[in-house]
């Protein structure tokens, strides 16, 4: 600690990022990253940034990135905020759209990163538990004062979804309410609420390159919403920083948005080794709540999830488990090759 610091650094808990291991040859299933690589067109386009253009500064608007975001996914270039992965969009909500006098509420448990940036921002916050099956009950929020709503779905790391119809009632019951929807996982398999943000000014959804677009290492999201919540995040960006997107990023986000095909493929085959991974940890004994993300949630009962996470260790798999009390019997497996798949179930074979 420094005398140097302001009394907020003082206050802080940095936010510990999942292992990235140095070596190689380690299985990697603790990040929820995408076990394929980008399309090849995404880095013959990230290739293809010329010298010349690198010497000028990037567009300050993205407005290229921006045009086909939009034409994707049926809304305008102005509903849409860029950002360097979802984590920073998200740094711009908390900064722009969230108030400093009712509680921000998120679901216990859920992504852990909401209360860092709550702690950040001087933002307060209240946590909903969620069921005994682990869901989102979205009724538990409408009766509650708040300043605004933030969730992943899927939630994280539960991988259980909400339907369209259950977010849809929770934007009509609290119409003055600001809704944050973190769709970082929908692409494997939830309901996106992008349609609905044409209809509810109190929409905000939040996206990330990172997960089914295989590009963690390149820092793209991104929000849609309502164009005075867009705006409002702008006016916070552009007071301090005017150039959100590279333009290697801008390049490769637009090139995997021209690859559908490839974008597909790898979806349904990381789909179909969720469901494979799913049945094998079943017929071990786990029993695992029903993902629609590119990770599994199991527990088993005779075997803590802390000593099964250390023995995978020791077998070269890295998966992640859970202190938090109520699920600290979890562990919380990314999806990966079925390969790597077929390597995490041989050695927990050998450990259960
Ligand atoms: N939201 C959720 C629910 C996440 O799990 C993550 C990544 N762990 C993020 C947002 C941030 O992703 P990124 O900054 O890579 O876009």
């Amino acid at each position: 600690m420094s005398q140097f610091w302001s009394p907020l650094v003082r206050t802080l808990t940095p936010y510990v990022p999942g292992e990235q291991p140095k070596v190689s040859g380690l299985i990697k299933l603790n990040t929820n990253e995408n076990p394929y690589p980008p399309s090849p067109a995404v880095m013959a386009a990230m290739h293809a940034v010329t010298a010349d253009s690198l010497r000028l500064y990037p567009d300050p608007d993205s407005s290229q990135l921006k045009q086909t975001l939009a034409a994707y996914h049926k809304v305008k270039p102005e509903e849409i905020f860029v950002g360097n992965g979802s984590d920073e969009v998200l740094a711009f909500v908390f900064m722009a759209l969230l108030k400093h006098d009712a509680p921000l509420l998120f679901p216990d448990i859920t992504y852990s990163f909401y209360p860092v940036y709550c702690k950040l921002y001087g933002i307060d916050y209240d946590e909903v538990a969620l069921t005994q099956q682990m869901e989102i009950s979205t009724a538990d929020y409408i009766d509650r004062d708040c300043g605004a709503i933030i969730f992943p779905n899927p939630n994280a790391p539960t991988g259980i979804p909400l339907p369209l119809s259950t977010i849809e009632n929770l934007l009509i019951a609290k119409p003055n309410t600001l809704v944050v929807v973190d769709e970082a996982y929908v692409d494997f398999g939830g309901e996106t609420a992008m349609p609905l943000t044409q209809r509810y000014p109190n929409l905000l959804v939040v996206r990330t390159f990172s997960k089914s677009r295989s590009l963690a290492g390149l820092r793209v999201g991104f929000a849609v919403g309502h164009k005075d919540l867009i705006d409002g995040m702008e006016r916070v960006k552009n007071s301090f920083n005017s150039y959100p997107m590279d333009r290697v990023a801008v390049a490769g986000a637009i090139a995997s948005y021209q690859d559908e095909a490839y974008f597909q493929k790898t979806l349904s085959d990381v789909i179909t080794n969720r469901e494979q991974t799913t049945q094998a940890l079943q017929k071990l004994g786990f029993s695992v709540l029903p993902s629609s993300a590119n990770f599994v949630f199991a527990t088993h009962s005779a075997f803590s999830a802390e000593q099964l996470a250390a023995g995978l260790r020791e077998r070269a798999i890295i998966v992640r488990h859970f202190k938090h009390p109520r699920i600290n019997q979890y562990l919380r497996i990314s999806i990966g090759t079925q390969e790597e798949c077929s390597k995490l179930i041989e050695a927990l074979t050998q450990l259960t």
